[in-house]
């Protein structure tokens, strides 16, 4: 069996990884950071979701000696230039306050009509190889998107961040009406996630 770390705590995301994975290879072992509890916090210091998904990797991989994967994710709001971005875990000041969050984009959007409150969530994956590994040195990265707007009021209480706020273009309920599965098939990261997919299964 190969082994590699999927830089996360959530069990749910490694689960959806492997089950993504099990279309391209069926001998790789999927661990998460559960298993390395002394692994030192990593500082998401970077610029863009690119940077801080390889800060997370590089760190994990260098770490455990395996290779290893590490997404980044968050909404880019049109009206606001791309705003919240890589600050929106933390947008209303408090790390991981999802209603607050939601509170402030809706603030930020009131009075403007559907037109104007078009927006995306963006996911970078990155994959990188330990020293001593053949493909050490070489840094696999790929992006997904998911093109939306943000509703007037929260709808649905599924699912997690903004996705009460987030209607995907098309769709008539919020993610946060979505089913788990539903939402994974579209969804930014499961892009991502779904295109460095065949590329581990080739390269570790
Ligand atoms: P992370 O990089 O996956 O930890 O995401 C950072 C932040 O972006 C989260 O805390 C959420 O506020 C927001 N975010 C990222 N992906 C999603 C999503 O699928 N739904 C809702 N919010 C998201």
């Amino acid at each position: 069996m190969r082994q590699i770390v999927l830089a996360t705590q959530n069990k749910g995301k490694i689960k959806e990884f492997e089950r993504l994975l099990a279309e391209y290879a069926r001998d790789i072992q999927v661990l998460g950071l559960a298993e390395f509890p002394n692994l030192p916090d990593v500082e998401e210091t970077g610029r863009t979701f690119v940077e801080n998904s390889l800060l997370k990797s590089r760190e994990v991989s260098a770490f455990t000696g395996l290779p290893a994967i590490a997404d980044d994710s968050g909404l880019c709001i049109d009206y606001l230039n791309g705003e919240p971005g890589i600050y929106s875990a933390r947008w209303s000041g408090v790390h991981g306050d999802d209603q607050a969050n939601i509170e402030k984009a809706l603030r930020e959007l009131a009075g403007l009509s559907d037109v104007d409150r078009g927006a995306e969530f963006r996911c970078a994956v990155s994959l990188v190889f330990p020293s001593g590994h053949q493909n050490f040195g070489l840094e696999i990265i790929e992006e997904g998107e998911l093109r939306g707007s943000i509703t007037h009021q929260p709808r649905g209480s599924a699912g997690f961040g903004y996705d009460p706020i987030f209607q995907p273009a098309g769709q008539e309920l919020t993610l946060g009406e979505f089913a788990q599965g539903e939402k994974d098939k579209i969804s930014h990261r499961g892009r991502a996630m779904r295109k460095i997919a065949p590329r581990l299964s080739e390269s570790i």
